[in-house]
């Protein structure tokens, strides 16, 4: 580790010297933000690599309004919610759903989706609704889910499809260019169901390069060593560190599944408004198991708040530039998703790299 470390130093030094400044790499992946910092990766560099954590934490991109409909959706009889359990704290615009369960909502944290499945079974006169997060890791298995629902023939299920998906949204980051990003840290869990052939727009259409690494200490040091050697090379270059368990393609079965029950839809991101074509919903065969057409439930715009999860997730700043930072906003009192969620940037911070 010690080596790897003095190359990335080494490398990062001679950018310096040719650039008059620091190379900044942005991560989209809420577990590489949380390993960078776990490891002390991003402490150790941070004068010398900026290390931004770009919307790839999928509790702090689901927008408020969400949360707020779910509860809406929990107060009437005879209903269950199933979520993750990152989402249960996640304030909405009154309250979140621990507080809705709290009130008397049917609310339940499971720990695989399959899991509300079986709820549905044991309650046939209960609607049960599945709150859909996550990128592309998590959407193959809501429409797992789907399948088992149209083999089961289960009548009371739907699923709340809030699913949000990479590449629209690092064009939105490319576009915008309020972030000076060099290059990307891809999300090795992502990387798996798209392959690393997704990410050629990134070098056809920006200029921008990119490596898909893991998790291990070894291996994030390694991803940005390879992106330190394409910037000083000049060379724009997806490259696939994590070859063992990402293939050029990716995952097909996961994709034809994706593409069997889902279609394009426009998503809202938190802090980030709707983006077009960069969630799925599922398809109009498939509508008595959509949540959102089922239950028809409308709520009004999010109320404002000082928190600036918004920004974070943009990489535009850090944690410290939010005055809630450690004042209003701890794990144990979350103003925002991105203190709540286990991969979300404040929490890392607050839990790493704060400064007493
Ligand atoms: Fe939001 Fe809290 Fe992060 Fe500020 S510190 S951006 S309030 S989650």
């Amino acid at each position: 580790m010690r080596q790897s470390l003095h190359a990335v130093l080494d490398l990062a030094e001679q950018f310096k010297k040719e650039n008059g400044r620091i190379p900044v790499l942005m991560e989209v992946c809420g577990s590489h933000t949380m390993a960078f910092a776990r490891t002390g990766i991003k402490q150790r560099l941070q004068t010398h690599v900026g290390l931004v954590a770009g919307p790839g934490c999928p509790v702090c991109v689901t927008d408020q309004k969400s949360i707020d409909a779910m509860i809406e959706v929990s107060k009437q009889p005879n209903r269950i919610i199933c979520t993750f359990g990152d989402m249960m704290r996640v304030p909405g615009s009154k309250s979140s759903l621990i507080e809705a369960k709290t009130a008397g909502s049917d609310i339940r944290v499971v720990y695989s989706p399959l899991d509300s499945i079986k709820i549905a079974e044991e309650n046939p006169h209960k609607d049960i609704i599945f709150l859909g997060i996550g990128f592309e890791t998590t959407i193959p298995i809501l429409a797992v889910l789907v399948q088992e629902a149209e083999k089961k023939e289960l009548k009371n299920f739907s699923i709340w499809m809030t699913t949000k998906l990479v590449e629209p949204v690092l064009k939105v980051l490319l576009d915008a260019k309020e972030v000076n990003i060099d290059g990307f840290i891809l999300p090795g869990h992502v990387s798996v169901v798209v392959g690393k052939n997704s990410y050629d727009f990134l070098v056809e259409d920006y200029q921008v390069s990119g490596v898909i690494t893991g998790f291990e200490p070894v291996e994030l040091l390694r991803g940005i060593y390879k992106m330190l050697q394409l910037l000083l090379n000049k060379k724009n270059q997806i490259i696939n560190d994590y070859k063992y368990v990402v293939k050029e393609e990716g995952n097909l079965i996961a994709q034809q599944l994706m593409e069997k029950y889902f279609h394009y839809h426009d998503e809202a991101w938190r802090g980030m408004g709707v983006i077009p074509k960069s969630g799925l919903v599922l398809k109009a065969e498939y509508a008595h198991f959509d949540a959102k057409k089922k239950f028809n439930v409308q709520v009004g715009e999010p109320k404002k708040t000082k928190c600036r999860c918004g920004e974070i997730i943009q990489g535009m700043i850090i944690p410290e530039q939010c005055v809630l930072f450690n004042k209003g906003c701890t794990p144990l009192h979350p103003i925002g998703p991105c203190m709540v969620s286990t991969e979300g940037t404040c929490a890392a911070h607050y839990q790493y790299m704060r400064e007493e």
